[in-house]
């Protein structure tokens, strides 16, 4: 059974924090990828990083609709279906488009916060797989997007600094109050 973990808000210290590169891939990062998923999909997301249920390690996992995979106006698929659903271990982002796109985005930590965020379109990534053995994609659309913020995660990034300053400030308040719920939880 697959272990559902709380994931951790805006707030919280670990999510400004760097990942620590994964040494091995092991069993136990393996457990951790799984439940990550199932975390990820009972929040109904599309992406989530280590750090966001607690842990200071490069890992996170992507899945998105098949539905998602296709230019905003339909058209033909974009990636590879094996590629839409990704457990990336020690991801780096090695080549990005010239084209980019804006597109408003969410954050499980972030609940009921979005805002617009412009991400190159496409990228080519270099990670660990599951089994341990080094790869090298390029990915698409959406599904790019969905990794290019998880990887920002793993650097202590979050989608909020991606964002215009007149979004940032429209949204100021509720990101305060935000904050200040997830520092009142943290009190013993
Ligand atoms: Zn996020």
């Amino acid at each position: 059974m697959a272990k559902i973990y709380e994931i951790v808000k805006y707030g919280t210290p670990v999510l400004r924090e760097k990942a620590e590169p994964v040494a091995e891939v092991t069993d136990e990062i393996r457990a951790l990828a799984r439940d990550m998923f199932a975390t990820m999909h009972a929040a109904n997301g599309v992406g989530l990083a280590a750090e966001q249920v607690g842990k200071r390690i490069a890992l996170c996992v992507v899945q998105i609709p098949v539905e998602y995979d296709v230019e905003e106006e339909g058209g033909p698929r974009l990636n590879r279906d094996d590629l839409l659903r990704l457990a990336l271990v020690n991801p780096r982002i090695v080549e990005t488009s010239a084209r980019t796109w804006k597109m408003s985005e969410g954050c499980l930590s972030f609940p009921d916060i979005t805002g617009s965020v412009e991400r190159p379109w496409a990228i080519t990534l270099e990670f660990t797989d599951l089994h341990g053995k080094p790869r090298r994609e390029q990915l698409q659309g959406f599904l790019a997007r969905a990794c290019q913020h998880e990887i920002d995660h793993l650097q202590g990034v979050v989608f909020i600094d991606r964002m215009s300053y007149a979004r940032r400030l429209a949204l100021k308040g509720r990101l305060r109050r935000l904050k200040d719920n997830t520092e009142a939880d943290a009190q013993p």
